[in-house]
Parts: structure tokens; sequence; C-alpha cells
């Protein structure tokens, strides 16, 4: 088998000299009979994005002088919670706290962690209260740049295999892998996973996504700590950490479910081509890669399959909307559904997510996304189900995977 170093893909780069594909490139190829061989390719670059609810916050702010309090009891960061510690900052003035993204805000339901972080990154200026351990309460305010640490740390990232989702009984479900509650039976159909982009469909082995390897996360330079929770040979993930004060505001976010909000988050990954093997592993195809279809109940009743094939192959990757179709009604289901709150009057393609919810739910075709339909043997009954809520986004995983590869070749992403 042929083999080569990482030193020497390295030296490669710097002269100029290597071939680096993203893995839609590669797949591409593939679909099109014209496999590359190991001397056509020297690194694939891999990426997603989706809602993934393991990302976290370890930061540091400044609330009060020195000795104005002695430790805080309570935090809220635009009214969400954080989780004063693990040093308690005795005296200091400053809290370190940790954030969940898929915390909710105690003023706003359709605010959370996920939110919070995407103002955090813009920019924006974040309010603060906090009560200290003797009952005293300060109010301040704060932005990243006057943050010192800003830390992400993502738990369970990366996935690499989902589920979709679909209701089989008469109730309504509240979940938060659907953005409404989802009804029954089935009546639509939700997932997450961006298939032959995704870096662990790439690598289902871990052979080069390994502890202390480098990525982007959000699109700020990362580390992989290890294996992230619940990962396991059969379905890894990656526990991933990078500084949130370089990360792009576009690749996260908060995203509307019906059980509150929650938090999308995008990895890039590089996989040098370090054997003929690794490379092979990249040939995957999203016909190829399997989707279970479980009840949305208990999560674990696989009722089918379907592929990713089906839901990623002629679909629109965001919605068109057609103003001239719009009855300006007095609630406006769309405005009170798009998980990102993307649509006002005219839908902000920087927050769109691509989730479809606004083309199922504007009950006079204004919008128009191409969900699809997907067909399932269920038993022994064949069951059709429309595409309804994708949680993952793969114009944003198309997009980190591209910006991976583009800094790799410009030299400001190194693999060693
Ligand atoms: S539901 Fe559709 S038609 Fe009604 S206001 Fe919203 S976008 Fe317009
Ligand atoms: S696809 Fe529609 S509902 Fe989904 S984020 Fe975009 S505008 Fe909102």
């Amino acid at each position: 088998m042929k083999t080569r170093s990482i030193i020497e893909i390295s030296q490669k780069i710097k002269k100029g000299k290597a071939t680096i594909l993203t893995a839609e490139e590669i797949s591409n190829l593939v679909r099109e009979g014209e496999e590359p061989s190991f001397n056509d390719v020297d690194v694939v670059t891999t990426g997603t994005c989706g809602v993934m609810s393991g990302t976290a916050a370890i930061i540091h702010v400044k609330v009060g002088e020195p000795g104005s309090f002695k430790k805080a009891s309570k935090i809220t960061l635009n009214g969400v919670p954080g989780f004063p510690g693990p040093c308690p900052n005795e005296w200091l003035g400053s809290v370190d706290l940790i954030l969940y993204g898929t915390s909710h805000s105690i003023n706003d339901p359709n605010y959370g962690g996920g939110f919070l972080f995407k103002d955090l990154v813009m920019g924006e200026e974040i309010e603060i209260e906090m009560e200290s351990i003797s009952g005293k309460t300060l109010k301040t305010t704060t932005n990243i740049e006057e943050i010192g640490t800003a830390q992400m740390i993502g738990t369970r990232l990366a996935f690499k295999n989902y589920t979709a989702f679909v209701n089989p009984s008469n109730e309504s479900v509240a979940s938060i892998f659907h953005a409404i509650n989802m009804e029954g039976p089935f009546k639509g159909l939700s997932f997450s996973g961006c298939g032959e982009l995704n870096p662990l469909q790439n690598d289902p082995h871990m052979k080069t996504l390994k502890t202390g390897g480098k990525v982007l996360l959000a699109g700020s330079e990362g580390i992989i700590l290890g294996q992230g929770t619940r990962s396991t040979d059969l379905k890894p993930n990656l526990m991933i950490s990078a500084d949130m004060h370089t990360m792009d505001p576009y690749l996260l976010g908060g995203f509307k479910t019906a059980a509150g909000p929650e938090v999308f988050n995008s990895v890039a990954a590089a996989i040098p081509i370090l054997n003929e093997d690794i490379l092979k592993d990249t040939f995957i195809l999203n016909k190829d890669i399997k989707l279970p279809i479980a009840d949305i109940r208990g999560r674990h009743e696989v009722l089918g399959f379907t592929d990713y094939a089906s839901v990623w192959d002629n679909i629109m990757e965001r919605p068109v909307y057609d103003q001239d179709e719009c009855e300006n009604c007095q609630s406006c289901l769309v405005r009170e559904r798009c998980p990102t709150g993307a649509y006002e009057d005219l839908v902000n393609l920087e927050t769109c997510f691509g989730c479809g919810m606004c083309d199922y739910s504007c009950p006079y075709g204004a919008f128009e996304i191409k969900r699809g339909q997907i067909n399932f043997q269920a038993g022994e009954s064949m069951v059709k189900v429309p595409m309804v809520c994708r949680q993952s986004d793969l114009k944003r995983a198309r997009k980190t995977a591209e910006e991976l590869k583009n800094r790799i070749l410009n030299g400001s992403f190194s693999l060693i």
C-alpha cells in the first residue's frame, strides 16, 4: 500500500505542490466514475453544521471593582443563566462561569445560549446581572473585546451517525428534534447530518481525526480534545475546543425548537491522505450513508431507513420568497416558527439556516425550498412522509470545508 507522512504532505503544501480537495469534490469525482488515485490527492477537507447541543463556553467577565463582592452565586448574560466557577475569584470583582448553548433565557422564551454565543462573537454589548453569595446584585455590560477568556468547548460535536425522526402517533410531540410540535401520524420528518461532507463519515475509524488534531470550530482554529460524550466505534463524535474571539458569527447561533432554543455550530476538519485506505474512506457517497428513521417519542425505536441522497439531493439550500404571494396575515406562522429569526419582511440570508420551516408553514405558498418527500418501508407498509425540518445546514458546512481548504493552501492553517 502506498503511504506518505504528514511531514511530507506539509512540505508539499509549503512548496505549493499539494492537491487539496473538499470531501464533496472527491464525492463528485467518484459519482462521475473518476475515482482519484493516491497520487492525485494530499488532503481532503470536510465540514458539518447543525444543531449541536454539546456546545458550551467558559468565560471570565468583570462584574464590579475588586472588593465589591466576595463571590458570585448566580449570574445571567442577556438573561441566560450561567454557572459561576469553578474558580471562586474571591474579592476580585470578576466571575468565571460556564454557559451552555442549550440554556434558555429567563426573560425571553425565544432566546438562549446559542443566540447569546452568536451575539457575543458578533461583538454585541451583553447585559450581565450577578447576585453574590451575600445577596448583593450588580448589573453591568460587556463585549467580546473586554472578555479575556472566552473558550468554547463542545462536548459532543460532529456526530457521525444521526437519526431522522417521525411521529407515528396521533398526539403532537414537543422535542428538540423539531422546530415545532411534531404532528402525527407521519405528518413530517426532521433530520440532522451533512452526509458525505461530514468529517467522521470520511474518517470513520478516526485514523487521522485524533486527540490533539487541529480543526475549525465555528471558523476558529481549535483542537480535538478527544472523543466526545457517548462516542463509540459505531457512533463516534468529537470533543473540541477553540477561542471564541476568532469565531465567525455566521457559523454558529441559536435555533428555536418545540422544546426551547438550542444551539447550532460548525466543524471543519482536514484529513491528510497518509495511505490508500484513508483515501478510499473519503469515497463515501450520500446514497450509501444510511439514515435510520425513529419514533420521536422514544428516539431508539427504528421504524425504517432512508439515506442522505434522499434528504440532500435535488433540494434548494435556501428558500426563495415571493413577496407578491404574501397575504400579510395578522399572525404570520413563518415569523413565529423560523428557528433562527431570519424572516421579518424579507429573508435575511445571513441568518437563514435553510431548515425549510417557512416553506412548510406559509399557507399561501410565499416560500419555496424543495424539501422533498421520504418514502420508507416500515414493517409491512410503505410510508410517505414530507421532509419538514432540516436541523443541519449544508450551505454552512460547505462554506467551512472550503474555507479550511483555502487556509491550508494559503498557509494560514498548518496540519501540524
Ligand atoms: S404566513 Fe405566509 S402569507 Fe402569511 S404573512 Fe407569513 S409569509 Fe405572508
Ligand atoms: S429556511 Fe425559512 S424558516 Fe428556515 S431559517 Fe431560513 S427563513 Fe427561517
